[in-house]
């Protein structure tokens, strides 16, 4: 088992460069009905499900260093071209590489919706990282819950089960820095027992918040090994 937190200290060391963090792609995506997307490198969890599993396991051999300006300018312009009106970091984990994120947010066209897809782990371990976002509104920031539990949390990503409870606390302080959120739960290894229990705590956050997106997981043969290797079935 590991944390989380030192973990997102030893990525950092290897995505982050003054103000560049590593990027692996920039691209049109089909999801939320068009978005210009950059796929950063680099992550504090190890989901046995992760589609980008060898940028998490390897990010000193994955992708290249690109200042804010650079990213601004590619998002903009596949935005631009594909006449899409929202764009997100997505590939690993963006709030690894703070002041890069922040910088970036600066530079973006108020016009774009900037949709900032995370595991939530370090908005909810640093207080001041929600209120550095709250300055943006055209921020819209999308928690994704690694199961419902700690054990389940535990089980999925192979980290301390304590860090699931920093996922909740995202959602907290992403609500008192008055930044738009909402949770998306990976419910795929979960009895409705467990669901009904995290819809309760999500409830007593915001009654908006028990009305969360179901995350789904899409599998391929090496995932597949890595859900056996962790025990984990889909229910
Ligand atoms: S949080 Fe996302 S990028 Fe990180 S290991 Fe899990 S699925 Fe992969």
């Amino acid at each position: 088992m590991y944390d989380p937190l030192a973990l997102a200290a030893e990525t950092e060391k290897l995505v982050v460069r003054g103000d560049e963090r590593k990027y692996y792609r920039f691209r049109a995506a089909r999801f939320y009905g068009g978005i210009a997307t950059a796929d950063c490198v680099g992550c504090c969890l190890k989901c046995a499900f992760c589609w980008a599993w060898n940028k998490v396991a390897n990010p000193s051999g994955a992708g290249n260093f690109y200042g804010p300006n650079q990213v601004a300018h590619k998002i903009t312009a596949i935005a631009k071209k594909h006449n899409f009106h929202r764009a997100r970091l997505s590939g690993n984990e963006p709030t690894i590489a703070r002041s890069h994120l922040v910088s970036l947010l600066e530079r973006l066209p108020r016009d774009i919706t900037f949709i900032l897809e995370t595991n939530g782990i370090l908005l909810g371990h640093e207080r001041d990282y929600a209120q550095a976002l709250g300055p943006f509104p055209n921020l819209h920031v999308r928690v994704s819950i690694k199961g419902c539990s700690e054990d389940e949390f535990s089980q999925i990503t192979g980290a301390e089960p304590q860090a699931f409870g920093l996922q909740l606390k995202a959602l907290e302080h992403l609500l008192e820095a008055g930044v738009r959120s909402h949770p998306a739960v990976v419910v795929s290894f979960s009895d409705n027992r467990s669901v009904d229990s995290l819809k309760e705590r999500l409830h007593r956050l915001h009654p908006d918040f028990s009305d969360f997106e179901a995350e789904e997981i899409f599998l391929n043969p090496a995932i597949e090994k890595r859900l056996d290797r962790r025990g984990l079935q889909l229910t």
